[in-house]
């Protein structure tokens, strides 16, 4: 039988990022070499801060263009803090990719892990699972480089809310939803996260959502403003389902859920649109642990177990979509062990250690 090829891009990014991808294109080539109805080949592509240094262009045409010609992006992330434009604002080509590739919806499930770390006191925070929707092309993101300082008095910027990419975004969250609850054997719910007693924006917002939740009688749909979301996803965070939200509060609301999972390097994502899709953790590029051996690359790991399963599922590959649950059954499996347990959680091991662990959880 023919094997379904996958190529996928890979961007090595900033910091942390070289040290992250390694042991994990490493684990995807040990599922690659005993898959029998699927190949997985590997490209890194040039971009982030350090290339702009060296070249003056941190994310580059062939790049974009060869990402595209890809089945699936890996990327871990870019951005170092002390390369800026000539505005003080920092390079992002991991934002620029969104946007290029029209990543509406950016994918952040919370969770714990059985015997990892438990953030929350109330005994009910043990079994945290939600997802986050972020919004990724737009919000208050969309004009990014045009904000302006008027006669050092006042600064201004601007944010973009779109009818077509907001009926994107919540038919997306709608199905995801749905599919969650079939899954999870439990009823279907959607909640919009937005700020509509303040800003006519967000009122726009909330008005589509309303709109396309009548096309999803199944599932349960309701609103709530963000700041009253970020006191619940600390005080009563079982009660969450899915939510989905514009570009900034996303922003915000993956750092709080990384938060309470543990550490920002537990937290995967996925950036996810029509054509194309990125998987990346949701940290940074985290210079001060940069070459000390200390990255968490679990965060990364889990990244690419969302990056099978969507590839299963979207080109019918069963083997891909169940090395995916593998993958992220043996890396939360390794995440509850003393071997897998990083600096940034309170244990003692290294990248190398926890990517052992992950590895020795899938023999
Ligand atoms: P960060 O996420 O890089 O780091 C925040 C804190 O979390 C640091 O203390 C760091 O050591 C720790 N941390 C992050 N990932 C970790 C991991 N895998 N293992 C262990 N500890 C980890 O955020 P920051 O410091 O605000 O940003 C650093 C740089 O990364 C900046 O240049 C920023 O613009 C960029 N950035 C990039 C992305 C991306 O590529 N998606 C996201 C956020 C920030």
């Amino acid at each position: 039988m023919k094997k379904q090829q996958f190529k996928v891009a890979v961007f090595n990014g900033d910091g942390i990022g070289p040290e992250i991808m390694a042991p994990t294109i490493e684990v995807l080539q040990r599922f690659a070499a005993r898959a029998k109805t699927f190949s997985l080949s590997f490209e890194s592509l040039p971009a982030g801060a350090l290339w702009h240094e060296k070249t003056g262009d941190c994310l580059p045409r062939e790049s974009i263009a060869a990402a595209k010609t890809a089945d699936a992006i890996l990327l871990s992330a870019m951005g170092l803090p002390h390369i800026r434009k000539p505005d003080g604002t920092e390079m992002v080509p991991q934002i620029d990719l969104r946007m290029e590739l029209d990543l509406f919806a950016g994918v952040r499930p919370v969770f714990t892990f059985e015997n990892g770390p438990q953030i929350l006191s109330d005994p009910r925070a043990a079994k945290l699972d939600f997802v986050l929707v972020r919004e990724s092309t737009e919000g208050l993101f969309a004009h990014k480089d045009e904000g302006v300082v008027v006669d050092d008095q006042y600064a201004t910027e601007q944010l973009r809310i779109t009818r077509k990419v907001s009926e994107q975004l919540f038919d997306f969250s709608f199905r995801l939803a749905q599919s969650r609850a079939k899954l999870l054997n439990r009823p279907a719910k959607l909640m919009c996260v937005d700020k509509a007693n303040v800003f006519r924006s967000f009122w726009f917002f909330r008005e589509i959502f309303e709109q396309r939740a009548a096309h999803f009688s199944d599932v349960e749909a309701s609103a709530m403003y963000v700041d009253a979301v970020a006191m619940k996803m600390v005080q009563s965070p079982w009660e969450l389902d899915v939510l989905v939200t514009e570009n900034m509060f996303g922003d915000i609301l993956s750092d709080l859920g990384a938060g309470i999972m543990g550490s920002l390097g537990l937290a995967p994502s996925a950036d996810i649109g029509l054509d194309h899709a990125v998987f990346q953790p949701c940290h940074g590029s985290a210079p001060d642990i940069a070459g000390k051996g200390l990255a968490n690359p679990m965060a990364m790991i889990l990244s690419a177990a969302m990056m099978l399963e969507w590839l299963g599922e979207k080109h019918l590959c069963n083997e891909a979509a169940e090395s995916g649950s593998q993958l992220r059954q043996a890396a939360t499996q390794a995440a509850g062990l003393p071997e897998g347990r990083g600096y940034d959680v309170g244990g003692t091991a290294g990248t190398e250690s926890i990517a052992q662990a992950v590895m020795d959880a899938l023999s």
